[in-house]
C-alpha cells in the first residue's frame, strides 16, 4: 500500500508497507552493525549462508530480513536482470529485458532493489534509463531502494528520480577514508572545517579536531534527507535539486538526461495549475517540466485569435501578470484612444517561457515565474522565441507587425520577422517606457490599424476568441471547438468570465486561477474530450472522489485537470483532479478528485460563490 501526501518530479512524500515494515518514505537507512541496536530506520549486513547478502532493514520494532542473491559478474550481465529475493522484494539488475519486468509486474513486488545502482550512477544515462523501465513497467507502486549510492548532497537528485530508499553506506565509507562530508561542496578538509568550527553537530563537537567524520557523515544524511522532505512538502525539490547540482559534475550530467529521458513522465506529475512563483534560475531550470509543457502546448494546441490583425510584440515584465506592470501599463496608456485596438495581439516575450499571448497571460505557469534579467539571450532562449514567432506568424492573420523592442537585444527576433508583413521597430537607443519610444508606438499601431479593415463585430467578439484559445490551451483544440460551439454567450467581468449557452453556465475562467472550471452542461459538450474517471458504483458521490473508490482514470489527466465522474458509463459528477491519473490507480488511499458540481438533473446556477448571474454583466453572441 502506497500514498502519496505530495507528489514531485518522480519522489512521493508518503508511506508505503512492505512486509512488517510501515516506511515513511522518501527516507534514507542508516547502516552500521547489528549492536549495539540503533533508532530509526537502520540497515544491518547478518551473516548469511553463501551466495546469499543477509539484510536487515529494522525500524523501531518491526523488521525484514531480506536474502539477496550475490551475483557472479558473468550472471550480473546476462539473464533477465530480476532475481526474486524474499517475498516480495526483487533484486534487479538494470539493464533488464521488457518480458522480465512485465513478468515482475505480475508479481506485484513491493520493494525493488536496484542491485547495480552504483555502477548506473558512474555511468550516467543507464540509471536514467533503468528508472525509466522501472517505472513505467511497474508504476509508482514499489519501493525504489539505490544501494551504496547515496551521498548527503545527493539525495535532492535521487529522491526527484523516484528512488525512494538510500542508505549511508557510502557515506560511512568515504568518513573511513578520512573524507569530510559537505551538503554543498560534496567533501572538504576536515582540518579546515574543524579550524572553522563549520558543523556543530555531535561528532565534530565531541571529537574535534579530528572530528568524529562517520558521525559527522550520519548528521549530513539526516539534515539533507529532512530538507528534501521540507523541499517536497513545500514544492521545491526541483529548486534543490538545481541548488545541489554544482557540487559534483555527475549530477547535471544526469539531470539533464533525466530531463531528457524521463521527460513525459515528469510532465505527466507536475500538475497544471500554480499556485506560487518560482524562481527559474538556473539553464537548467528552464528545462523543468512545467515549462517545457507551456513551450510545446503553445506550439501544438494555440493559434492567434483571427481577428487579431496587428502583432504588437513587447517585452516581459517582472511583476506578473504582464499586462498589471508598469511598463505594461505605459504602453497601453500610449495606445489609449486609438479605434480598433481589439484588434491588436499583444505577444510578450520572456524566457523561460517564450512567447505569451496577453490571453494567456493567467495560464500557469504565466503568472508564477521570476527570472534574473541580464539582456542576454542563451541560445536555447533564443530559439524558444523564436519558434513561438514562427507559429504565431504561421497561423495569425496578421496584417503588419509592431516590435515594440530594444533592436540590440532582441536582434535576434529580427531574422524570425523577415516575413513579406511590414515591420515596425518602435524603441531606438532609449528605453521602451520613454517618451518618443511611446509616441512611436502609438504612431505605428495607428498607421498599422489603418490599413486593416474595420471589424464587423463588437470587441467582445474578440474576447470571446480568446477565451476561446485559452481553453484549446487547456482541453485541446477539439474540446474547445466543442465548448465553444453555437449557441455560446460571454457574460462576466475581465477578471471573471462566464461562458454560457445563452441560459445556463458551461465555464468559468477567474484570472488568478488561468484555467477554466466546466459546469456540468459545460462537460457534456466536451464529451468523449473531457478525461474521464470511472467510479466504483459501489462508491456514493457524497464529497470528494478518494483513490479506492476509483475503477479506471484516464492516464491523460494531470492534477488540476478538469474531469468528468462516470458512473456505469454515465457522467456523474466533474470535479479537478488532485492526482495524475495514473497515481489514482497505482496508490493506495488518498484524495483523487476534488468534486464540484454533481449532477442532480437540473441545470447548474449556483456555481460561484457570487451565484450565476445571467442578466448581469456584457453579453454578446457567438
Ligand atoms: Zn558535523
Amino acid at each position: 500500500m502506497r500514498t502519496a501526501d505530495r507528489f514531485e518530479g518522480l519522489a512521493l512524500l508518503g508511506e508505503a508497507t512492505v512486509g512488517p515494515l510501515s516506511l515513511s518514505l522518501p527516507a534514507v537507512m542508516e547502516s552500521g552493525p547489528a549492536e549495539p541496536p540503533r533508532p530509526g530506520l537502520t540497515l544491518t549486513s547478518l551473516p548469511s549462508p553463501s551466495g546469499v547478502r543477509r539484510l536487515r532493514i529494522a525500524d523501531g520494532g518491526a523488521e525484514l530480513v531480506v536474502d539477496l542473491p550475490v551475483l557472479a559478474p558473468e550472471i550480473a550481465g546476462a539473464g533477465t536482470g530480476v532475481h526474486r529475493a524474499s517475498e516480495g522484494v526483487f533484486l534487479v539488475h538494470a539493464p533488464v529485458r521488457n518480458e522480465a519486468l512485465a513478468e515482475l509486474r505480475s508479481a506485484a513486488p513491493k520493494l525493488i532493489v536496484l542491485g547495480n545502482a552504483r555502477a548506473l550512477w558512474t555511468e550516467g544515462e543507464p540509471l536514467v534509463a533503468a528508472v525509466r523501465a522501472i517505472r513505467t513497467a511497474l508504476g509508482a507502486g514499489p519501493v525504489l531502494w539505490a544501494p551504496r549510492v547515496g551521498l548527503p548532497h545527493r539525495i535532492p537528485f535521487l529522491t526527484y528520480l523516484g528512488v525512494d530508499l538510500l542508505d549511508t553506506t557510502e557515506g560511512e565509507l568515504a568518513a573511513s577514508r578520512g573524507e569530510y562530508l559537505d551538503l554543498t561542496l560534496a567533501r572538504v578538509d576536515a582540518s579546515a572545517a574543524g579550524m572553522e568550527r563549520a558543523c556543530s553537530c555531535e561528532g565534530c563537537r565531541a571529537g574535534g579536531p579530528p572530528a568524529d567524520l562517520a558521525a559527522h557523515a550520519r548528521t549530513l544524511y539526516r539534515r539533507s534527507a529532512a530538507e528534501t522532505r521540507v523541499a517536497l512538502r513545500e514544492g521545491r525539490l526541483r529548486d534543490l535539486v538545481e541548488a545541489r547540482l554544482a557540487s559534483e559534475p555527475t549530477l547535471s550530467e544526469l539531470l539533464r538526461y533525466a530531463d531528457r529521458g524521463l521527460g513525459p513522465l515528469l510532465e505527466e506529475r507536475a500538475p497544471v495549475t500554480g499556485a506560487r512563483s518560482h524562481d527559474y534560475v538556473l539553464l537548467e531550470s528552464h528545462r523543468r517540466p512545467e515549462m517545457v509543457r507551456f513551450r510545446a502546448r503553445l506550439l501544438e494546441r494555440y493559434r492567434p485569435p483571427p481577428s487579431k490583425s496587428v502583432l504588437l510584440i513587447v517585452p516581459c515584465s517582472k511583476t506578473k501578470p504582464y499586462r498589471r506592470s508598469r511598463s505594461h501599463r505605459r504602453f497601453a496608456q500610449a495606445l489609449d484612444g486609438l479605434e480598433g485596438l481589439a484588434r491588436v495581439h499583444v505577444v510578450s516575450l520572456s524566457s523561460p517561457i517564450g512567447v505569451v499571448p496577453r490571453e494567456l497571460e493567467d495560464v500557469p505557469p504565466a503568472r508564477h515565474y521570476d527570472i534574473p534579467v541580464t539582456g542576454d539571450w542563451a541560445e536555447s532562449e533564443r530559439r524558444t522565441v523564436g519558434d513561438g514567432i514562427d507559429h504565431l506568424l504561421r497561423l495569425g492573420q496578421y496584417k503588419a507587425v509592431v516590435a515594440h523592442l530594444d533592436p540590440e537585444e532582441y536582434a535576434f527576433v529580427r531574422d524570425r520577422l523577415s516575413v513579406s508583413l511590414p515591420v515596425d521597430w518602435t524603441v531606438g537607443d532609449s528605453a521602451t517606457t520613454a517618451r518618443p519610444a511611446l509616441d512611436a508606438l502609438r504612431t505605428a499601431i495607428s498607421k498599422a490599424l489603418d490599413t486593416v479593415p474595420r471589424m464587423t463585430s463588437g470587441p467582445l467578439a474578440v474576447v470571446l476568441e480568446e477565451l476561446r484559445e485559452a481553453a484549446s490551451f487547456q482541453f485541446g483544440r477539439e474540446a474547445a471547438d466543442r465548448l465553444f460551439a453555437a449557441p455560446v454567450r460571454l457574460a462576466g467581468r475581465p477578471w471573471f468570465q462566464r461562458i454560457t449557452d445563452g441560459r445556463s453556465d458551461l465555464a468559468t475562467v477567474r484570472e488568478e486561477r488561468g484555467l477554466f472550471h466546466l459546469t456540468v452542461l459545460g462537460a457534456h459538450r466536451l464529451g468523449d474530450r473531457l478525461p474521464r474517471v470511472e467510479v466504483d458504483p459501489a462508491v456514493r458521490l457524497e464529497g470528494d472522489l478518494f483513490v479506492p473508490g476509483v475503477r479506471s482514470a484516464d492516464p491523460t489527466i494531470r492534477a488540476g485537470d478538469e474531469v468528468g465522474l462516470y458512473r456505469e458509463g454515465r457522467l456523474a459528477a466533474i470535479g479537478e483532479a488532485a492526482l495524475p491519473g495514473r497515481l489514482m490507480g497505482e496508490l493506495g488511499r488518498g484524495l483523487a478528485v476534488n468534486v464540484r458540481k454533481r449532477d442532480h438533473g437540473e441545470t447548474d446556477t449556483h456555481l460561484t460563490e457570487q451565484g450565476s448571474r445571467s442578466t448581469r454583466g456584457p453579453v454578446v453572441e457567438g
